[in-house]
């Protein structure tokens, strides 16, 4: 009986691939080692050994600045984790990009719910009940800027602008729609050769692009 992450990773794992900015090579049975997808052939990387050493990994990007948007294309740069089967595997990457894998899995289960931004605003109280009023070309504006693959997320973005099936921005190239592309890459090295890659995907608006809406309706 396969555990979950392979159920969830499947073919995958048999080689390297990339999940978000982190390149998994598979080491000594059932081993696995973690690093920046851009230091895979670095020598001089910090060694951590244990799946909870993702969580500050993850915290900071190389200027030392806080990243609250775990799927931001900042992830810091020298490191090399090294795990010693599938759990810890599953934990860290856990850590790195919260909820991605069971989102991942959901989705190849063909379960996975997808929110309408319009009905994500809509169910805003308090401060951010305003973020509603934002129009549809603010929103073109906006989603393209903040949610763009390169500077913005590496998601990939799943979710409607309205019920009527409205794309969620017309200003994003239609790759930020298509989970068998590699957000990263995008963003990166076009034409270098790319282990498979499992996406990072985008159900539903992130809080901080409800708070951006606000902030636009604002004239902030
Ligand atoms: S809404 Fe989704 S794609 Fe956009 S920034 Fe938030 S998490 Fe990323």
């Amino acid at each position: 009986m396969p555990s979950s992450i392979e159920r969830i990773l499947g073919t995958a794992l048999a080689a390297p691939f990339y999940f978000g900015q982190i390149l998994i090579q598979k080491t000594k049975p059932g081993g696995f080692v973690l690093s920046h997808r851009d230091d895979h052939s670095r020598e001089d990387l910090q060694r951590f050994r244990n799946p909870d050493d993702a969580i500050e990994i993850a915290k900071y990007g190389d200027t030392g600045s806080y990243r609250p948007l775990k799927t931001a294309p900042n992830l810091r740069h020298g490191w090399r984790l090294e795990l010693a089967d599938l759990e810890e595997l599953r934990r860290a990457l856990d850590y790195f990009y919260p909820a991605r894998l069971a989102v991942f899995a959901t989705w190849k289960g063909g379960k996975l719910k997808t929110t309408p931004l319009r009905e994500a605003l809509d169910r805003q109280s308090g401060m951010y009940r305003v973020a509603a009023k934002i129009s549809d070309s603010q929103i073109d504006d906006l989603v393209a800027n903040f949610c763009r693959s390169n500077g913005g997320c590496l998601r990939t973005i799943l979710w409607k602008r309205d019920r009527d099936g409205a794309i969620a921005s017309t200003k994003l190239p239609k790759e930020k729609f298509d989970p068998a592309w590699d957000q990263a890459e995008a963003s990166a090295r076009p034409g270098s050769t790319i282990p498979a890659t499992v996406p990072l995907l985008c159900q539903e608006a992130c809080n901080l692009l409800i708070a951006e809406c606000r902030k636009v309706v604002k004239g902030k």
